[in-house]
This record gives structure tokens, C-alpha cells and sequence, in this order.
């Protein structure tokens, strides 16, 4: 890996720890990242001429695997016609309605460039609507890197919380309040104390910021009761489960209708975008109609919303897709329980869907707390075996490894043969 690490040492002297993004580092499993030069389907090709069999998929976005034709074409084609107006296209409203029609719950929905401005620009709204100043965020889960949302997660979980970030200053979150997830009791608590001034609950449906973790059965139906009792927007951040649990997302995979909801990842198919939408008395808040402000140079640029249209066209024209992704992903976690169990190792699997995170514990995982009983230093032998074999994980415990509809079966088995070493 040669190459990587000559790219490596020298992006470290132009650019913050060499990465545009910090996960990017492989910092915590200690080594020089890969850099990659190319990818196709399912495979992911490093600058030193090593293949992979990829299960970051750009950390989401890619459940058609990389460089599907049908979205390459379109994106050729869509470029020649000029790379951004500033002014309103046909295709903004195209994906508009592809995303209306995936999740009723989304009434009318404004386009963004990525999942933290999404994020930021829901809770303002929410905000705005309600004219409530306070929001209830979840222990782990991540909303992008907006003052508000970066949040450190305290053992003193039901008290304000303080930032997580150098730079942020206490003023700007003292407004954000830190609940339990998977805790009932723990939001009960903050809205029988805050209720009346808490603007929105804003939750990841499936956890998959902490590894994988999905709700207890019963949560999200409960955030939706007490919500609707204080006059609370309930906000689903599905900008990795939207369009990958089903294509109506996480909403249509448990039945439970926020009043909002933040997309990213897969609606840009590979490019930048992301939304936020929900009930239209709410997006009416938004400006021009409303007094709630939110603009953006390159909103709905013509290039992105070309490949979000293209994926989700096809994703809406093929619901076989998420039985074979579930099942592959099935076939994976089985793989880890069947050598856990062999070697004797501690390991606890979470799948739902084509998400899957296994974690080095021996508790089972379904909070924060048990999410951090994984021994990280196992997680990085493991990585770097998977790695050495040819396949890519995520260089960190606590994310989601994401199988795509271009994983192949003879790939799978590859893998689950890896995994069993
Ligand atoms: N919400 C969730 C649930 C996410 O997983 C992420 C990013 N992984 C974000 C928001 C932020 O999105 P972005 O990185 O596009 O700003």
C-alpha cells in the first residue's frame, strides 16, 4: 500500500489529519487509510492496485453498489446541459414527487446538500413552528456537526447537555437535551420537566451512529404518543435508513408517521443531496412561504438530483432489491454468529435490513452503554484481517457495515468465508 501512504503523508501536510471527513483516517484502528482510485459494483480499487469487496458503500449512499450504468449515463448526459443555474428545474420537482410518493408522512420537502444541513434546517423549522426554543436528542445518535446537534453524550443523561465539540460555545446547546434511546423512561422524564417547551424529538429509528442498534419494540410508537401529547414535532433522521430498511424507510418499516423527516446518503445517489420534508403546515414555516429562513447556492443542483432521481427510479422499479440486500445481509451476520460461537469469541450481531453491525461483546447491545462494552482493540485485529483478505469495513466499531444490491452471491460467501478465519 505504497502509494496510499506516500498520498497519505503528503495530504497530512495540506490538509486537517489528511481526511476531508475524520472517520476517513483509520485512526482508530490505528494505520494509513487506502486511497481510493476507482470502484465498480461491489468492488472498491486502491491507488497500489488492490481490489476489495466494499461494505462502507461511501458510508451509505451506495445500495446500488458503485457506478451503476444507468445512473453514470444520466449523470454524463445531465452534464452537458450545464453543471448549476441557480434557478428552479423540472428535475428538483421530480425528486420532489419520487420522495412524496416513497413517504406520505412528506408533504412537501426542500432539497439541501448534505444530511447536516438537513438536520439543522429541520429543528430550525420545528423550531419556528412551534416557537419553542428546546429539542430532545438521543445519547449516540448523530445528526451531522451542527452546533446544536454536536452534543456530548454525559453519564448524567437527563440533564442539559454541554458541547462535544471545541468551538462550540454552552450558549448554543444549552437548548438541546440528551435522552436515553431505547429508554422510554428517559424521555418521559425530560418531557414531564421540558414538555411544553421542547420544539421537536429528533431520532435515528434504527441507531446506526453507535454500530447498528434498532429500536426496542414499541419505542418509536411511544416517541410518536408523547410527542403528539406535549405538541412536540417528532423528527425521523432516516439519511441512512430512508430508502435502504424499505423504500418508504424506516416510517414504513415500523408503521410509525413522523411529523418530519431528514434524508441524505441514498436520495443523491452518489451525490450531494439531501431533504428534509414533513407535514405541509410545517414546510409552509419555510422561506419564501414563511418566516423560517434556509437557502443554498447549490440546492437542487441539476447534476445531483439526476442521480437521486436515476437511483430511486430504480430502487421504486425493483422491491425484490431489498429482499435480496436483507438476505445477504442475513447471510452475514449468521457468518459472524456461527464463528463467534466456534472460536468461543464474544460477539454480539444486530441486523435489520441490509445494516448490520457486529459488536466484540458479549452483552447484548440495544443502548449506548452496552454499544461501549465492545473491546475496540478486537474490533481493529478484526478489521485488519478483513482488510488483508480482501474485503473493506468500516475502519470503526461503532458504524454499520452496508451491503448493497450489487453484492453478489459468490461475494458473500467470499465473505462469510473471511469472517469464519
Ligand atoms: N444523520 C445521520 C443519521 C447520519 O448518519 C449522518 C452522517 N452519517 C448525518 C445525519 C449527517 O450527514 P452528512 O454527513 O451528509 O452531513
Amino acid at each position: 500500500m505504497e502509494n496510499s501512504k506516500v498520498l497519505f503523508e503528503k495530504s497530512l501536510e495540506k490538509i486537517p489529519g489528511g481526511v476531508n471527513s475524520p472517520v476517513r483516517a483509520f485512526g482508530s484502528v490505528g494505520g494509513s487509510p487506502l486511497f481510493i482510485k476507482s470502484a465498480n459494483a461491489d468492488h472498491i480499487y486502491d491507488v497500489d492496485g488492490n481490489e476489495f469487496i466494499d461494505y462502507v458503500c461511501s458510508w451509505g449512499p451506495g445500495i446500488l453498489g458503485h457506478a451503476h450504468p444507468q445512473v453514470i449515463e444520466a449523470v454524463k448526459k445531465a452534464c452537458v446541459d450545464g453543471l448549476t443555474f441557480g434557478a428552479p428545474t423540472k428535475k428538483e420537482l421530480e425528486l420532489a414527487e419520487l420522495i412524496t410518493d416513497a413517504m406520505p408522512s412528506i408533504e412537501k420537502v426542500r432539497l439541501v446538500n448534505s444530511g447536516t444541513e438537513a438536520t439543522m434546517s429541520a429543528i430550525r423549522t420545528a423550531r419556528g413552528y412551534t416557537g419553542r426554543d428546546m429539542i430532545i436528542k438521543f445519547r449516540g445518535n448523530y445528526h451531522g456537526h451542527s452546533d446544536g446537534l454536536l452534543v456530548k453524550a454525559g453519564s448524567a443523561a437527563l440533564t442539559t447537555a454541554v458541547p462535544d465539540s471545541a468551538g462550540v460555545p454552552a450558549s448554543y446547546t444549552q437548548n438541546t437535551l440528551v435522552a436515553e434511546y431505547n429508554n422510554e423512561d428517559s424521555v418521559r422524564e425530560l418531557m414531564e420537566q421540558y414538555g411544553e417547551n421542547v420544539a421537536a424529538i429528533i431520532v435515528e429509528p434504527v441507531a446506526a451512529n453507535m454500530g447498528v442498534v434498532p429500536p426496542k419494540e414499541g419505542f418509536l410508537k411511544f416517541l410518536r404518543d408523547i410527542t403528539l401529547k406535549y405538541g412536540t414535532v417528532l423528527i425521523f433522521d432516516e439519511v441512512i435508513t430512508g430508502f435502504r430498511l424499505k423504500f418508504g424507510g424506516a416510517q414504513e418499516y415500523f408503521g410509525v408517521k413522523p411529523d418530519m423527516t431528514t434524508l441524505g446518503k441514498i436520495v443523491g445517489g452518489g451525490m450531494p443531496i439531501a431533504a428534509y420534508g414533513g407535514k405541509k403546515e410545517i414546510m409552509d414555516r419555510v422561506s419564501p412561504t414563511g418566516p423560517v429562513y434556509q437557502a443554498g447556492t447549490l440546492s437542487g443542483n441539476p447534476i445531483a438530483t439526476t442521480a437521486g432521481i436515476e437511483t430511486l427510479k430504480i430502487l421504486k422499479a425493483h422491491p425484490e432489491y431489498y429482499k435480496q440486500i436483507d438476505e445477504s445481509a442475513k447471510k452475514l451476520a449468521d457468518a459472524y454468529r456461527k464463528m463467534a460461537k466456534e472460536k468461543n469469541i464474544p460477539l454480539h450481531v444486530n441486523q435489520i435490513g441490509s445494516l448490520l453491525s457486529a459488536f466484540q461483546t458479549g452483552e447484548v447491545v440495544d443502548d449506548y452503554d452496552s454499544a461501549l462494552t465492545s473491546d475496540t482493540n478486537a474490533y481493529t485485529e478484526y478489521f485488519w484481517k478483513m482488510l488483508d483478505n480482501g474485503i473493506y469495513v468500516a475502519p470503526a466499531q461503532f458504524e454499520a457495515m452496508f451491503v448493497s444490491v450489487a453484492h453478489t452471491k459468490e461475494d458473500i460467501e467470499r465473505t462469510c468465508e473471511v469472517i469464519s478465519l
